[in-house]
């Protein structure tokens, strides 16, 4: 697929630090914004899947805890009051467009063994039939450290993989892919294309995530990987404008375009 234009299923995943406030609470703006584009999107034909972090990330910001819990408990308990808080505001808005969403809850397990694999993608196709949007998160109450998943970018590249998507975009807080960390090094400059997702690219990419959330451009690529073994592009572009998905669907380009192989 040369450009997400053609995409007619498509993956987008959203990350804590993008959906929330330094503070942990959510920014408001930035979730409706993006809620009223992928309503928009899903108005052309599409048939959309958001990855939603941010259940531990809210969840501490209702708690008013201002770092994120060390133990698993303290992690899976503030996971539970964000994810709750999450669905209420996707519900919310996406109904204000008049789309239905559905949440769905993936561990590990539910993504290894077979049988299981195929009900999750019976789940998706039945949603799809059904013309709601999945809202996806990893089961964070009972997914403890051994058996996680453990960060959304895997997580959005197995769905990518699983329902087979035409197209994963990550929407993060960064424009793309930079040849080194632009925080750094003022001569990174951002990388438009990426063909294949090399060992010495990923040596580049270093693993540091932001407090809030879990991700950094190391799992990015390896999301990278799994989508484009699957035969899906994906895409790195900044969420702090979701009109970035506009420019996506409309073929233009943004941020950092991964190509997946013709015929895989
Ligand atoms: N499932 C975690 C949450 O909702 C996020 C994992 C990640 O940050 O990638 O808080």
């Amino acid at each position: 697929m040369s450009n997400a234009r053609e995409a007619k299923r498509i993956v987008v995943k959203v990350g804590t630090s993008t959906l929330t406030h330094a503070s942990g609470h959510i920014n408001i703006r930035l979730m409706e914004k993006l809620v009223k584009v992928l309503a928009d999107i899903k108005n052309t034909d599409r048939e959309l899947v958001l990855v939603s972090s941010g259940a531990i990330g809210v969840g501490m910001g209702k708690l008013g805890l201002r770092e994120r819990p060390a133990t698993i408990p303290g992690k899976q308990a503030a996971a539970a009051v964000g994810q709750c808080e999450l669905m209420y505001l996707y519900d919310k808005y996406f109904s204000e467009y008049n789309h239905t969403v559905g949440q769905v809850l993936l561990t590990r397990y539910s993504l290894d063994d077979p049988e299981s694999r195929r009900n999750v993608r019976n789940t998706f196709e039945a949603l799809f039939g059904m013309g709601a949007i999945p809202v996806v998160n990893e089961n964070d109450t009972v997914a403890t450290d051994e058996i996680r998943v453990g960060d959304n970018d895997t997580l959005s590249a197995i769905v990518t993989q699983i329902i087979q998507a035409d197209a994963l975009i990550i929407l993060s807080d960064i424009d793309g892919l930079y040849t080194a960390d632009p925080a750094k090094d003022a001569a990174a400059r951002l990388v438009p294309e990426v063909r294949e997702i090399t060992d010495a690219l990923m040596d580049t990419a270093s693993g540091a995530g932001s407090s809030r959330g879990t991700g950094g451009m190391l799992t990015k690529l390896t999301a990278g990987r799994i989508a484009l073994a699957a035969g899906a592009d994906m895409y790195i572009v900044n969420g702090r404008n979701p009109d970035v998905l506009y420019d996506l669907t409309e073929g233009k380009p943004a941020g950092t375009h991964f190509i997946a192989r013709e015929g895989c």
